[in-house]
């Protein structure tokens, strides 16, 4: 065993070699060890200060320990914080009134992790199908697009087509039928009277904020209607206010049956997510067939209360459009300055890098060299959601930042 003379580990070498030793090896993390965090900024152990341009992948959307969030919290601990579902409490009813009223959806269902939400969506649809729609038992399916990220539950990666995220993890959960993201024509193709749903992000985050063609989601709601079919939007990533919406379907002006939320939903203290959406489609469940002992507890839903009272002012909202906005210029401008191409929805960019510059690894650390954090996603695509509390002389920091990095 590690032993540690003068005390438990502090400096950034010995805690990453804890971590390695210690840890599954699930995750490539940047060599940085954070131990403070405010706003936009964090501290790591040897006191340098950095802009997190990452935000848990919208996870802190409000930054980090947002008063409001933090105060909300502290309240809820010094009242009651676990009671399961077996009995009631009294945070319960007024988050699952307070979230359906913020997002137009008629009811709610509490879970913990994102994937978690999707999951109760397949379920519920699943159910849907055969005691609503008339689908023969033990054939519905779930109609999904290519390049997808739903959380890496077995079922959920059963229908992922990244080959990381699958291999070695069979057999997979049959019932699923992956298509082009974006093809009108294949959604159409594959749609079928044994089609429960069609489960979508709106703008696919892991992938590298890939934003459909315009009319694809409208389309989608259309095709789903015309065949009796459930449209589920998974706004885990780009749901509440990242992309200027409370939902990144409004863009569209396309209402989903479903939406899956979570990430930032726990205002970044703590995992809540929840399935929303119509009222006829949730109430097939019934007592005992399917349930979390933390979904719903009465810590997540006093934070989540406090994360709908943020949302519910518009700030963040009008914040996502006019930073994004300004992202979006001045990522614009690198193109062909050291950046292939550029894609932005709200405070929310996917960054390709071309393949003669740094990969999206080197271009992170280089990036973290300079006080700026953010992480690729796949090869050479840098993924900014910065916490919409940040400043715009904040942004340009991390953008100075970045234009010298792709531009050696
Ligand atoms: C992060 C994410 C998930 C999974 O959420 P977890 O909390 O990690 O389980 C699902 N869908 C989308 C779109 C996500 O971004």
């Amino acid at each position: 065993m590690t032993t540690f003379a003068d005390g438990p580990p502090t400096t950034t070498a010995d805690l990453i070699a804890l971590d390695e030793r210690w840890s599954a090896h699930n995750y490539y993390p940047l060599p940085v060890v954070i131990a403070h965090a405010e706003g936009a900024w964090v501290t790591d152990v040897a006191g340098r200060r950095h802009l997190d341009f990452l935000s848990g992948y919208s996870a802190l959307n409000f930054g980090h320990r947002h008063p409001a969030l933090v105060a909300a919290a502290v309240e809820q601990l010094g009242r009651v914080t676990l009671t399961s579902r077996a009995f009631h409490h009294d945070q319960f009813g007024l988050f699952c009134q307070e979230l359906a009223e913020l997002t137009g959806t008629e009811k709610v269902l509490p879970m913990n992790s994102g994937a978690e939400a999707v999951e109760s969506a397949i379920k519920v649809a699943r159910k849907w199908a055969y005691r609503v729609k008339g689908v023969p038992d033990g054939t519905a399916e779930i109609v999904v697009a290519a390049s997808n990220f739903h959380g890496r539950t077995t079922t959920v990666v059963s229908f992922s087509t990244d080959r990381t995220a699958r291999a070695d993890f069979g057999p997979f959960t049959p019932g699923f039928v992956v298509v082009p993201f974006g093809d009108s024509a294949a959604l159409a193709e594959a749609i079928s009277e044994r089609t429960a749903a069609v489960l979508l992000e709106p703008i696919q985050g892991e992938a590298g904020v890939i934003i459909p063609p315009a009319g694809y989601l409208a389309e989608a709601r259309r095709l789903c209607d015309e065949a009796g079919a459930l449209l589920i939007a998974d706004e885990i990533q780009s749901g509440l206010a990242r992309t200027g919406q409370v939902l990144a379907l409004d863009h569209d002006g396309v209402r989903a049956d479903l939406y899956t939320l979570g990430k930032a939903l726990g205002g970044g203290i703590l995992p809540v997510s929840a399935l929303v959406g119509r009222a006829d489609v949730l109430d097939v469940l019934r007592p005992g067939e399917h349930g979390s002992t933390f979904g719903g507890n009465p810590l997540a839903c006093a934070v989540g209360r406090a994360v709908v009272r943020l949302l519910a002012t518009g700030e963040f909202q009008e914040r996502a459009r006019v930073l994004g906005a300004h992202l979006h210029d001045r990522l614009t401008a690198l193109v062909g300055h050291g950046v292939e191409a550029v894609r932005c929805r709200g405070l929310w960019a996917g960054v390709d890098l071309p393949a003669a510059g740094p990969s999206g690894r080197d271009a992170s650390e280089a990036l973290m060299s300079r006080g700026v954090l953010c992480k690729e996603t796949h090869e050479r695509t840098l993924r900014f959601a910065p916490p919409l509390v940040i400043t715009e002389p904040e942004l340009d920091r991390g953008l100075d930042a970045l234009e010298q990095v792709v531009n050696r």
